[in-house]
């Protein structure tokens, strides 16, 4: 191991994933030392966070915060807001690791400039790969920066895929809980609520990925995001439903062996993966003893029940800009779901009726993915107020 400390930017870091970013950080004190910490909207946290990690400098994304951010900071601290300061702390000089764990479409800039920069990128911002993952992949070959997935199916790839090359593959598979909705038919899963569905059984999570883990969306968008990683065709990438989710995801190799990656589901190990690769550090997560787990289990998808996952691959298959509708679609759908307005099986309906309207176009800038997001949603909004009056 080397005895310099990786400098690290840590974007979102009053959230889920930045939370456990400085957990590590914390923990490893001679090994990584935090030079900038960003978040959207929580001035008093990211200065507090500031303060405990002793950070020189924090960016908050809103504007109308930057005045609590200055007076909330410790004295010497170089505060500043908007989106753009939060994508400019990726390029900098003083950062050799961007832990991006911005939520939604507003983290794709910092990701972008993180890869352009030739940095390596710890990725939590689903948003990157599904709505630009040509465009963040193809920006990483070029400047040899690494993506390093913080997603518990991505990372369990990315491990168990170290060391083999790519014609070595037959095929990728990730697996899905299958969400509080498992073994639903179709009629049970039409009178099912918002408190039903964001009671996910493993993962505590927010409102909109618990909603999508229901629907199998969230699995949808792993597999998008799976095929833009690893470059490995759609055909060649599947879903098993495993309810324990201790197997996190499967590599099969040509000679017909399998590898799998399996953790107690805990996204610490993710996380620390992505701030210590290519090397391994001792981690608080809890361990993973086989047999306490008397059994594990696998099944295939009920794709009838839960078409998200089909309208994924058809968006994926689709290109360009049709994984961003998909999403921005979904993200309306889901909204008119939790606010009572649609049932459950509309979600998937709102989005399969947003995807036959909108034809996609190229997604080669940051310009016309956000142009394809702002006529999807009101795309979606126009069919769910169609389906509500
Ligand atoms: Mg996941």
């Amino acid at each position: 191991m080397s005895d310099i400390a990786r400098r690290v930017a840590v974007l979102g870091a009053t959230g889920s994933i930045g939370t456990k970013a400085l957990a590590v950080a914390g923990r490893y004190p001679d090994r990584i030392r935090l030079t900038a910490l960003a978040a959207g909207t929580d001035a008093e946290r990211l200065a507090a966070l500031g303060r405990e990690f002793d950070v020189r400098r924090l960016v908050l994304g809103d504007p109308a915060g930057l005045g609590r951010l200055r007076t909330a900071a410790a004295p010497g601290t170089t505060v500043e807001a908007g989106a753009e300061a939060v994508a400019a702390l990726a390029v900098r000089e003083d950062v050799d690791l961007v832990i991006n764990g911005i939520v939604g479409r507003v983290g794709l800039e910092a990701s972008l400039a993180a890869v352009g920069a030739g940095k390596p990128l710890g990725l939590a911002n689903k948003e990157s790969l599904v709505l630009a993952g040509p465009l963040l992949m193809e920006t990483a070959a070029h400047t040899g920066a690494v993506v390093l997935p913080i997603d518990s199916e991505h990372s369990g790839l990315f491990q168990a895929l170290q060391g083999r090359a790519a014609g070595e593959v037959a095929g990728l598979r990730v697996t899905a809980s299958g969400g509080p909705f498992r073994g639903y038919d179709r009629h049970r899963l039409a009178g099912v609520t918002p408190e039903e569905a964001l009671n996910h059984p493993i993962w505590p999570m927010g409102p909109r990925i618990t909603v999508d883990s229901a629907t199998l969306f969230n699995k949808g968008l792993e597999v998008i995001e799976t095929h833009h990683l690893f470059q490995v065709p759609l055909e060649r990438i599947g879903v098993w439903v495993h309810p324990q989710s201790v197997v996190h995801a499967v590599v099969e190799l040509v000679d017909g062996s399998i590898l799998a990656q399996l953790s107690a589901p805990d996204m610490l190990l993710p996380v620390q993966y992505a701030m210590s690769y290519p090397e391994r550090w001792a981690a608080e997560a809890p361990g993973c003893r086989l047999p306490d787990w008397k059994s594990l289990t696998f099944e295939e998808v009920d794709r009838e029940t839960f078409p998200a996952l089909d309208l994924a691959y058809r968006a994926g298959r689709a290109g360009g800009t049709a994984p961003t509708v998909l999403n921005a679609a979904d993200e309306v759908a889901v909204d008119a779901f939790l606010g009572g307005r649609i049932a459950f099986p509309e979600i998937a309906a709102v989005v399969e009726k947003t995807l036959d309207r909108l034809d996609p176009s190229p997604a080669d800038s940051l310009e016309s993915i956000a142009a394809a997001d702002t006529e999807a949603r009101a795309l979606a909004r126009e069919t769910v107020e169609g389906r509500t009056s």
